[in-house]
């Protein structure tokens, strides 16, 4: 069986063009849609192949359109998420400058499936490249029918807009990227209500990752049982997972969910750089719980993941070898997370800022008895006590660093100074 969905035609030249897109089953899911199905079968289709949102929640995106309501008498949106800015996290790119039709297209379908006419690409601010690509798809998209009135003579209208992020972490949370795309900063919302009832320009609105919506032709042209033929029972299809860090081959891997989080680093990656030791792998994203080198048999899929503590999240896997410092790692995590904070809620604004300071003074030899207490106290008092979800992202590093590496902090803090022998000669990839 192919092993690739997404990544397929990616190195056929020329497929940002459409009428090389065209060539590789470009838009026939489209005009499947269109032609053979109902909006609602297109929902039922989606739900009975299982996929999952791929920004890091992993919502089923089936049900998640059928939240939208069908008799609100307002417009319905759809906004492409692709302000991929989780560190360790570079897949949504890859796939927007190498085939940004099979994004559109999917965007298409998933807009008939929900009646919305209107949907927009909220594309992270520094992505020009990507930019630009999208730009010259749209036009052609245009061009073809493919966007635009009466698509492919079919009575379904659509506009697609493309919009440069606002440049913060937190324009990435759903809720932040509404009132960002309607010109305010990009501070959360609370929810309830849900942006599927009441979203943009308080319409109802569907919120997808770039991931998810290129899944979304392929499993109308090929149907549900095929897609679910990838994955497991609870976690469909294929992941892009990104690779970085202590790795001979960082990159982009689609493999089919469920793959071994051994397999992928030690197999696809190359194993460990300079044939050192592994000594940590954050799985998910830099916002996921790290793991133990003793811990990657895990399965890399939503479930496994979970059981053993952590998260598949966006699928950044970030590799650290036996020379890596765990407390300066978590002082660049915290650092980040600091500065990310929108402010709107004190103990965000305040304690991720405070976390911030203590593992730095830690891990520059100036740590206090007590300090790990401290933080790990600060995290309980964070903990589902935040508007959106960044609170708890924030602490999720701090709370497994140093649950399962606590003797390298102690010996910090013990030493009042850093013990690790950090070689400077690696160069991380990623
Ligand atoms: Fe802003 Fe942080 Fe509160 Fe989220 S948790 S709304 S980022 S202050």
């Amino acid at each position: 069986m192919e092993d690739k969905i997404l990544l397929k035609y990616i190195d056929v030249p020329d497929i940002q063009k459409i009428k090389v897109y065209q060539k590789h089953d470009g838009y026939q899911g489209l005009a499947k849609a269109l032609k053979k199905h109902k909006p609602d079968e297109i929902i039922e289709l989606v739900k009975a192949s299982g996929l999952r949102g791929r920004g890091g929640a992993g919502f089923p995106a089936g049900l998640k359109w059928s939240f939208v309501p069908k008799d609100s008498g307002k417009d319905v949106y759809l906004c492409c998420n692709a302000d991929e800015g989780e560190p360790g996290t570079f897949k949504d790119r890859l796939l927007m400058e190498k085939n940004p039709h099979q994004l559109i297209e999917g965007i298409a379908i998933t807009a008939y499936a929900v009646n919305c006419h209107q949907a927009y690409i909220y594309i992270r601010g520094e992505f020009s490249q990507a930019m630009k690509v999208l730009e010259q798809a749209i036009a052609e998209a245009y061009e073809h029918n493919y966007l635009g009135k009466n698509i492919l003579k079919q009575g379904f209208h659509l506009e697609l807009s493309l919009h440069p992020g606002a440049g913060s972490y937190i324009a990435g949370e759903e809720t932040g990227l509404l009132e960002s795309l309607e010109g305010k900063r990009a501070e959360p919302r609370l929810k309830p209500p849900f942006p599927a009832s009441v979203g943009l320009f308080k319409g109802p609105t569907v919120i997808n990752n770039v991931e998810t919506l290129s899944n979304v032709p392929h499993i109308i042209m090929r149907g549900p049982e095929w897609f679910k033929g990838f994955g497991t029972e609870k976690s469909t299809g294929t992941k892009l997972f990104c690779l970085s860090g202590h790795i001979n081959k960082p990159g982009v891997y689609e493999l089919p969910m469920g793959i071994p989080l051994k397999e992928l680093i030690f197999n696809y990656g190359g194993g460990i750089i300079g044939g050192r030791k592994l000594k940590a792998v954050i799985p998910g994203g830099s916002s996921t719980p790290v793991l133990t080198a003793d811990q990657v048999d895990v399965a890399m899929d939503f479930e496994s993941i979970q059981a053993a503590g952590s998260m598949l999240g966006s699928a950044g896997v970030i590799v650290m070898d036996e020379t890596t410092c765990m407390v300066d790692a978590l002082a660049n995590l915290t650092r980040f997370y600091s500065h990310e904070s929108c402010g709107q809620c004190t103990p965000c604004r305040e304690g991720v800022s405070w976390m911030a300071k203590i593992v730095r003074r830690i891990e520059d030899g100036k740590g206090l008895e007590g300090d790990l207490e401290l933080l790990l106290d600060i995290c309980d008092n964070i903990s589902f006590k935040t508007l959106c979800p960044m609170g708890d992202a924030a602490i999720g590093p701090v709370v497994s660093f140093i649950t399962k590496f606590r003797s390298e902090f102690e010996d910090h803090i013990r030493q009042g100074r850093c013990p690790i022998e950090k070689d400077k000669s690696i160069k991380v990839r990623g």
